[in-house]
């Protein structure tokens, strides 16, 4: 039986927005869903993924602690994320659990060709597994380093959560998806109209 019904929708076009908006506000991280990120956002290959998925059986205690370290960073950004949408200050203990994995992690940059577009991609030394996490951590930090000139955002739709990163020309993206959340306003208000224009004498 597969685990999950569909790949995760990744529109926070930054890794570490994609990864807060992996899981619900109100949900804890966990390892099946850690795996699924790390493969639908090619940080591992699919088979690499696999074994990933049977390691809290081989090795429970390697699978604990990059799990650990995980659902800090994610809770880390994401509270250093919603502190950069209300313009308030970022608190030196969420910084940490990103530190730690900066800290850690040994590698070196790249450039990659992705689409015919040149970018710079961490490629770190596979030792032990921190550096799974390096290339979001890294990601949340580039965001971090930004301060207010970042175009981090939060979906319009309040019932959405999801954060992205405002890559749009006209910088006045306002959904994680016109697709999904942009229409579905567009509905609610056209159907909002359409009932006043009804209802009026
Ligand atoms: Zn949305």
């Amino acid at each position: 039986m597969p685990l999950f019904k569909s790949a995760p929708r990744l529109l926070g076009g930054r890794l570490s927005a994609d990864f807060v908006n992996a899981t619900p506000s109100n949900a804890e991280l966990t390892w099946e869903h850690l795996v699924h990120f790390l493969e639908s956002t090619s940080v591992v290959s699919a088979g690499r993924g696999a074994q990933l998925l049977s390691l809290p059986q081989s090795d429970p205690q390697a699978a604990e602690a990059l799990l650990l370290k995980a659902q800090r960073l994610d809770s880390a950004l994401r509270k250093v994320f919603a502190a950069m949408l209300r313009k308030q200050r970022i608190a030196g203990e969420w910084i940490e659990p990103l530190n730690n994995i900066l800290r850690i992690t040994e590698g070196h940059d790249e450039l990659v060709s992705q689409a015919g577009i040149w970018k710079i991609e961490f490629v770190a030394r596979e030792g032990g597994l921190d550096w799974l996490l390096a290339a979001v951590a890294r990601s949340g930090a580039e965001i971090i380093a930004e301060g207010p000139r970042a175009r981090l955002r939060l979906c319009a739709n309040p019932h959405c959560g999801l954060f992205f990163y405002d890559n749009s020309r006209t910088r006045r993206r306002r959904w994680c998806s016109m697709a999904v959340c942009g229409n579905r306003s567009k509905v609610a208000a056209f159907a909002r109209k359409h009932a006043s224009a009804r209802n009026a004498p």
